[in-house]
């Protein structure tokens, strides 16, 4: 029997394509050398446990307006940026990271267009040649090319973008 699609169902796919994304992210030789992982959107600190955990020899820098993460995933006070991303990651433009993954959409449409006006530039700027964005919001720009998604990943919104150089 067909069931209608309610707001749990759309979370639970979104998280699996998050996680599955990220492990795929994690495979040996996927992302650049050298680069840091962003984290836009800190929020509980569960995606952030998961960035710890797969990529552990890598910098991992996170974003939001207020720290609000559980206890043991508070990242170092150095890891963190406090603001609004729209202007606090603008001085890490050129710096290039090797993952950028972003997990800020509202599921309100019209906030969410908004946040479409300046993400997708930023995360071009965010990234290194070959590096990687993952979002929870799907975006077009001329330097982000699509990806190909894990193959356990349907029906959901996340987006995966390489970006070219
Ligand atoms: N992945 C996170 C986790 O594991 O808990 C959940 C992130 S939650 C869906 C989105 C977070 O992004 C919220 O904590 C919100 O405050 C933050 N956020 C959204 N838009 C933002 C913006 N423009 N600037 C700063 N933080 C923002």
């Amino acid at each position: 029997m067909d069931r209608p699609r309610t707001r749990l169902d759309s979370f639970i796919s979104r998280i699996l394509a998050q996680r599955a994304i990220l492990n795929l992210l994690a495979e040996p030789g996927m992302l650049p050398p050298g680069g840091d992982v962003l984290e836009l959107g800190l929020g509980n600190g569960r995606t952030y446990s998961h960035l710890c955990a797969r990529f552990p020899d890598r910098r991992i820098i996170a974003f939001d307006r207020a720290v609000a993460a559980h206890g043991p995933s508070i990242p170092p006070e150095a890891d963190v940026v406090l603001g609004d991303i729209a202007q606090s990651a603008q001085a890490f433009v050129g710096r290039g990271a090797a993952l950028v993954h972003a997990d800020i959409g509202t599921g309100y449409d019209d906030k969410d267009a908004v946040t479409l006006q300046w993400l997708p530039g930023l995360a071009a700027g965010l990234l290194a040649p070959g590096g990687y964005l993952a979002s929870g919001l799907q975006m077009s720009h001329p330097a982000l090319e699509p990806a190909e998604l894990p193959p356990e990943v349907r029906d959901s919104h996340y987006g995966l973008y390489r970006k070219r150089g």
